[in-house]
């Protein structure tokens, strides 16, 4: 069985395939075995994923196939990428307002509207800002189903999002949806602030919108395994996870937190490689300026993904890992 890479840009709505592609043999060996460029022109929709890096903890995951019906799948989708917190994060180039913890964000619709056409489950990691404050937007639109932690559900019961659209997680369910299933992994935040990070607030129920930007608490932080169009796709929304909880999975992509808290963590990326079992791809997520706009110049931190990358090489040869752009969809196509 052969798994097919093609990575490539979306030109006025119609993928289209960059002319490398890559095969990476599923028979018991991990390493790439060939590059093939005919394989771009050969991935066919059936049975495929396509993935697309929203920036921050974000993602679009799709497929679609002969015998299901197509399903959208987005993971902590933050597309405004405001400009709050670090100031050194700013681009002097960005005349956008700034904001303060004080402040209310409001999300970027023309851009959303923009770049998101469909979603039918939006998953949510952990509720700060950088990970949820685009989602009452998104669901109110999309009428995507939301599934997340009580902070996150609460949040959307604030801004009007109907019941019928939520489903409250706490880590440990495994759902089927039919054309997807995805199963809920409890996690741990970043070790941020050289590990003096934590935070215990949750968002009650009957909690008033606007929320201020201090009052997106992270809630309990959890992960994702979806299953779809073939694939197991391991998200995470933070540099960090419980080992037990994650041991066993056998992802083919694993969608890991990247930033320098991950050195943080004791073996973070030889510990959870092993743990899951060397998946074949391996995608940085988390590891961008997710203050600075989309084609900024210092929208990405090159040197995180980098570092990050040659860890995952040292730790797993066998892995491919692939450095996602904003908003460029990747397709994986199993064979
Ligand atoms: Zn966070």
């Amino acid at each position: 069985m052969t798994m097919r890479l093609v990575s490539g840009r979306r030109l006025s709505g119609a993928f289209v395939p960059m002319a490398v592609a890559l095969a990476v043999l599923y028979s018991g060996c991990t390493s790439v075995e060939s590059s093939d460029t005919d394989g771009a022109s050969r991935a066919s929709e059936a049975d495929s994923v396509d993935l697309r890096y929203l920036g921050a903890a974000g993602w679009e995951i799709s497929a679609s196939s002969e015998v299901a019906d197509s399903v959208v799948v987005l993971v902590d989708p933050y597309l405004t990428r405001a400009k709050y917190g670090a100031e050194a994060s700013w681009d002097p180039m960005d005349t956008r307002p700034n904001y303060t913890r004080a402040d209310t964000l409001f999300s970027d619709t023309d851009l959303i509207d923009a770049q998101i056409a469909r979603a039918d489950y939006i998953l949510v990691q952990h509720a700060h800002p950088d990970h949820i404050m685009d989602v009452p937007y998104i669901a109110q639109r999309t009428g995507a189903v939301v599934i997340g932690h009580e902070t996150t559900i609460n949040i959307m019961r604030a801004y009007g999002i109907p019941a019928g659209q939520l489903i409250t997680v706490r880590g440990g369910e495994d759902y089927d949806f039919g054309n997807v299933s995805i199963r809920v992994i409890p996690s741990l935040h970043s070790p941020l602030n050289d590990k003096r990070y934590y935070q215990s607030e949750v968002v009650e129920e009957g909690v008033q919108r606007p929320l201020r930007i201090s009052e997106l608490v992270e809630g309990g932080s959890l992960m994702y395994l979806v299953r779809i169009g073939g694939h197991e796709i391991l998200t995470m929304g933070s540099m960090n996870f419980i080992e037990r909880e994650v041991q066993g999975l056998r992802p083919d992509i694993a969608l890991v937190g990247a930033a320098p808290s991950h050195l943080e963590i004791t073996g973070y990326t030889p510990r959870l490689m092993e743990a899951l079992g060397f998946p074949r791809v391996v995608i940085p997520t988390h590891a961008d300026n997710f203050q600075a706009p989309y084609g900024s110049e210092i929208a990405y931190r090159t040197e995180w993904v980098e570092a990050f990358a040659s860890e995952v090489r040292n730790a797993s040869p066998g892995s491919h890992v692939l450095i996602p752009k904003h908003l460029e969809p990747i397709r994986l196509s199993l064979r």
